[in-house]
């Protein structure tokens, strides 16, 4: 089968390679929807990702497709439960269940996560554990591209949360790629005020189209703070920082209303630090935080938000690449493309 295999820097082929056998438990998706996703793009960028993939490997996790085959060990088990032509959408990892974190309920946070890649590919072996805790039926009318927002909407879902966001909040959300824009999505569902600040002109006129109120172009970002005071009075209750730039950490703490809380939900590269002003967070009493991943609630919570048409693909997905142009595509992404997300057509 044709695949793609990320051997390093900058360096994804599409390759021909043995269909793996299925171990007990397992099954055999086909995939019908892979997307790019920001995280895969600093993976391509750095050559690896200490905990979600080391090369060489399959490259992609954000995926739906149609069950192709279930091991045979497997069908007295959970796997068992799957019938040959089922529509499912698998998440990118599992939590093990038995370690300090997950028993305290932040399986995201799991001590032993074990990840999935290999969605830019015609099909992709779900281990024994991700199948059993985070692959879920389709229902007929969901389409799989939806569906395959499934992963990052999950984490945001997480965020969502951990925020603790509430109706009538004013939020500003910094950034507005995908994941951003799946902040404004969900916490205008919640009834929040929410203000955008980004970068791209098409990125933020996807913000306006799918319900922010107010959208700041912050140009080249230099002066963050100072633009986005003078485009808006407004109290920010809560900002959500989906960037994952230190400068825009520092900057976050600035941005809020005393008493305010910040989750700084996008991750920068291993041993990035940041300074903060102390008198800020100690006298405005602000809540710092930061959310990681999904859990397999929070996976289920994602996959209610898409069947309910509230996060559609038709507004996230906006660029189609066959995978035989995945390296291409990728070069481009890295380059700065203009598209929110590409459907990564594995048949082409
Ligand atoms: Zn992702
Ligand atoms: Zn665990």
């Amino acid at each position: 089968m044709k695949a793609a295999v990320l051997h390093g820097k900058e360096d994804v082929r599409v390759e021909d390679i043995e269909p793996p056998a299925l171990k007990p438990g397992e099954a055999r998706l086909r995939i019908e929807a892979a997307l790019t996703c920001g995280t895969d793009l600093k993976v391509f960028k750095r050559g690896y990702h200490a905990k979600m993939i080391v090369p060489p490997a399959v490259f992609g996790h954000e995926l739906a497709g149609i069950v192709s085959e279930v091991s045979d060990a497997g069908r007295a088990g959970q796997a068992g439960e799957w019938q040959l032509g089922d529509r499912a959408v698998v998440a990118n990892s599992a939590p093990c269940g038995q370690c300090y974190h997950c028993r305290a309920g932040q399986e995201n946070i799991c001590d032993d996560l074990q990840f999935l890649n290999g969605a830019y590919a015609e099909f992709i072996v779900v281990p024994a554990r991700i199948v059993r805790k985070n692959m879920l039926r389709l229902k007929p009318e969901t389409s799989f591209r939806d569906a395959a927002l499934v992963e990052p909407l999950a984490c945001v879902v997480q965020g969502v949360e951990d925020s603790k966001l509430r109706p009538g909040q004013h939020v500003l959300v910094l950034g507005a790629g995908p994941i951003g824009l799946m902040f404004v999505v969900l916490a205008k569902q919640l009834g929040c005020e929410v203000t955008v600040a980004g970068r791209r002109a098409a990125r933020l006129e996807v913000a306006r189209r799918v319900g922010a109120d107010h959208v700041i172009d912050i140009g080249d970002g230099h002066t963050l703070v100072t633009k986005i005071r003078e485009a808006s009075k407004a109290h920010f209750d809560a900002v959500i920082e989906a960037v994952g730039v230190p400068e825009v950490w520092e900057a976050s703490v600035h941005l809020v209303r005393k008493g305010g809380t910040v989750n700084f939900f996008g991750g920068c590269p291993a041993g990035t630090t940041v300074t903060l002003d102390t008198t800020v967070i100690h006298y405005s009493d602000l809540t710092l935080l930061a959310s990681f991943h999904h859990t397999p609630r929070t996976i289920r919570r994602a996959l209610e938000f898409i069947e309910k048409g509230v996060i559609r693909a038709a507004e996230f997905v906006d660029g189609e690449c066959p995978l035989s142009r995945l390296p291409q595509l990728f070069q481009s992404m890295t380059a700065g493309n203009r598209v929110v997300k590409t459907l990564v057509n594995v048949r082409g």
